[in-house]
């Protein structure tokens, strides 16, 4: 039997994910089809209903159902209760189970791609929002040295670095970005200079003050370089680009439903090349 995953969305249609995903099952030899399911919030209880049918392995969840299917999933599990948002669901017979992969892929991209440990350093986010969250969650896991929260709504960054510290971490509210020369590591989790945002020549924050070294990383994915990756590039500093985040956090979705080892490396090749064929298109139009 052909076994179905798919995302969760609304809209979806620009989602990635099916582009790597059905390459990463392609390439283990699994008969699973991952589909884009644009799915209305009316509609969304209906949704997850249907994943408990065993033809269905699960799913991704995507902007803005993170934080409304968790009321609708039997468990929840690693850190998305703490986090509060879940971008995989897992059918275990008939049963869902809920998790968030995207802090742990942030962490997995910092290691891998950037070849930086999380561990003892000393980070400032920029955003409080969902992936903020999962980040700031995933760093205290990782034994970062101490956490700086900016956030452009101050509370949002003030009560996520008290729930961080709860965790067990050093967190903070950072209230103004006037000097970056404190942080090893600097992560954009803003949606600010995302492509289609109205913000694509901004930049979150001034990177003159950031000290020699210091790694750039935004998670912002398309464009491949934002305003704050090319400025820092311009200045010398280590950069780490969106996408290996989203590759990770869907590795790690993948190795939840089916127990077998993402193979990331064909995953990466898949999805620049969707990037660079809707870019093509993009010009073309
Ligand atoms: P979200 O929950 O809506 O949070 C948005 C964040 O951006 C908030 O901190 C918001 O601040 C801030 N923001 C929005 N516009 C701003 C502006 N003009 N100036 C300053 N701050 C602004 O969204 P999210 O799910 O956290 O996603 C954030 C970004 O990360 C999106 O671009 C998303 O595509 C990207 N992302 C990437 C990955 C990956 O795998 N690479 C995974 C998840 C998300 P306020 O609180 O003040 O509104």
């Amino acid at each position: 039997m052909t076994r179905l995953a798919g995302v969760i969305g609304y809209p979806v249609a620009h989602s990635l994910s099916p582009a790597f995903q059905t390459a990463a099952f392609r390439a283990s030899g699994l008969d699973v089809r991952y589909e884009l399911w644009e799915t209305a919030p009316e509609s969304l209880a209906g949704r997850i209903v249907s994943l408990r049918d065993p033809k269905y392995l699960g799913a991704n969840v995507t902007i803005p159902h993170k934080q409304a299917v968790i009321p609708l999933l039997d468990e929840l599990g690693g850190q998305s209760s703490r986090v509060g948002a879940v971008n995989t669901i897992v059918n275990r017979s008939g049963r869902l189970f809920g998790f968030n992969t995207d802090g742990q892929g942030f962490v997995l991209a910092m290691r891998n791609e950037a070849h930086a440990d999380p561990s003892d350093r000393s980070i400032l986010l920029l955003g409080a929002g969902g992936a903020a969250r999962g980040i700031a969650f995933a760093l205290a896991e990782a034994k970062a040295g101490r956490i700086g929260i900016w956030n452009r709504t101050s509370a949002r960054a003030e009560r996520l670095a008290a729930d961080v510290a709860g965790a067990g971490a050093l967190a903070t509210p950072v209230p103004a970005l006037s000097d970056l020369s404190p942080y090893d590591v600097i992560v954009n989790c803003t949606s600010v200079g995302m492509e289609g945002s109205g913000t694509e020549s901004s930049a979150p924050c001034d990177i003159s003050t950031a000290r020699p070294g210091t790694l750039i990383a935004d998670i912002v994915y398309a464009p491949a370089e934002t305003s704050l990756l090319r400025q820092a590039r311009e200045a010398g500093l280590p950069v780490l680009p969106g996408l290996p985040m989203l590759i990770y956090q869907g590795a790690l979705s993948f190795e939840l439903w089916t127990g077998v080892p993402a193979p990331v490396e064909v995953m990466f090749e898949a999805a620049r090349k969707a990037l660079a064929e809707r870019h093509a298109g993009g010009a073309a139009r």
